[in-house]
């Protein structure tokens, strides 16, 4: 429904219009580089959504009939608004001590277990403000707008008590009323062993289990529920536990996959039907065959490689090569990816992953739409599919990951409204 008052918006002479339109399905293989690219292209918005979408002669007509206000986008390329589908959008002040010792050469693991890391996050929130996580969380929302994301997930678990994830869970809610952009709550509460829980590692997830996930689910606070399953964190059966429970509550698997060690995280999302597996650097051979022929979204993070200075990264080439539905995500976080912008995301994907930039931009929306279970109406410029728009300064979409760390986004368009311009 378009508000009362407000006309029709004619986005026109799009040098590339990134359209994404096909089969109601996530992309795979060749598929991946399919951007239903019109040139001197045209979508016609009405209210919160498109309704239509064609070259720029063909629309004009139909957008003067209903008196549209037209926006000329000559020279720029508009495409479909970044889907951010990894992030940890909430926490209390950074770690930039943890960045500093880990220049000087410690592991992320060996900070970790000195007391940086996510317990040091998780000290952080315990003593910070309702309203102060939200006006730092609001901060980096306007950022990730301004750089062309228009929905982002948006993870708990740095609670690491049932008092924190809550209150976790209720800054995530208010964020949710007031933010321009769509953020989809996941419930991450085993992401980490609270201190002191070593010898009873069962009580921290009998809480999760029978108190979190209960009320998460009850009260809509979450849609998702994901776990960390790594070295140092919880093992295939205690993810396995977790999650199941979380099914049971109506909420939907995902996972953190195979990012510090091989685990088997991966064949626990294929048999739990999860959304998406997360990280997937240590994946093995078989791993990797299985999950492209199964219908987990693989999700690759290589911001979280980038900042950790490592030199290998997630094998992308082979699990599009082997069918995988593969999509890119930030991973925003204080430890291991501060980056708010998936344009730069998409630089790494073609340059540190030899993803081409169309497999980049696939990877980025509609498979990141389908990995947040929301490809029916985000993700693809398609009419009836909600307005969610990205407008970039660039003649050419290969350009966005080729000028790599600038931000390219000009305008933002979300539910068919103007929420950033430059
Ligand atoms: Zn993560």
């Amino acid at each position: 429904m378009r508000p009362p008052g407000s006309k029709p918006l004619f986005i026109c002479h799009a040098k590339q219009l990134l359209t994404m339109a096909g089969l109601p399905a996530p992309r795979r293989g060749e598929g991946l580089r399919h951007l239903g690219l019109i040139a001197d292209g045209a979508v016609l918005i009405d209210g919160a959504k498109i309704r239509a979408v064609g070259g720029t002669a063909e629309l004009a007509g139909e957008a003067r009939r209903l008196k549209a206000r037209e926006m000329d986008c000559r020279g720029r390329v508009v495409m479909p608004g970044f889907v951010d589908s990894h992030t940890h959008l909430v926490f209390a002040g950074n770690r930039l001590d943890d960045f500093e010792r880990r220049i000087e050469g410690r592991s992320y693991e060996e900070i970790a277990g000195a007391g940086g890391g996510i317990q040091s996050s998780a000290r952080r929130l315990a003593n910070a403000s309702v309203p102060s996580l939200i006006r730092q969380a609001s901060r980096f929302l306007d950022q990730f707008a301004q750089h062309g994301t228009t929905t982002l997930e948006v993870k708990t678990g740095y609670g690491l008590s049932a008092a924190g994830e809550l209150k976790m869970l209720e800054v995530i809610r208010l964020l949710r009323k007031a933010a321009p952009l769509e953020l989809v709550p996941t419930l991450l509460a085993a992401h980490a062993l609270p201190p002191g829980y070593t010898q009873k590692r069962h009580e921290y997830l009998r809480l999760v289990v029978t108190r979190l996930i209960p009320v998460a689910a009850r009260k809509k606070l979450a849609e998702f529920v994901d776990a960390f399953c790594d070295r140092g964190a919880f093992s295939v059966a205690e993810c396995r536990r977790v999650l199941k429970a979380g099914q049971r509550s109506g909420l939907t698997p995902r996972i953190h996959a195979e990012q510090l060690r091989r685990t088997g995280a991966a064949r626990l999302a294929i048999e739990l039907g999860a959304a998406s597996a997360d990280h997937l650097d240590k994946l093995s051979a078989r791993d990797l065959r299985a999950l492209a022929r199964s219908s987990v979204v693989a999700t690759l993070l290589p911001g979280a490689n980038f900042h950790l200075g490592l030199e290998r990264y997630p094998p992308a080439r082979r699990l599009i090569d082997e069918g995988a539905a593969v999509a890119l995500a930030t991973d925003f976080n204080p430890g291991t990816s501060p980056t708010v912008n998936m344009q730069f995301i998409l630089a790494l994907a073609c340059s540190a992953m030899r993803m081409t930039p169309a497999e980049a931009v696939t990877a980025a929306t509609l498979n990141a739409a389908w990995a947040l279970r929301r490809a029916d109406r985000l993700g693809s410029l398609e009419p009836g599919k909600q307005a969610d728009l990205a407008i970039m300064e660039v003649d050419d979409y290969r350009e966005i990951p080729y000028y790599f760390a600038v931000n390219h986004c000009v305008m933002t368009v979300k539910h068919g409204r103007v929420i950033y311009r430059r």
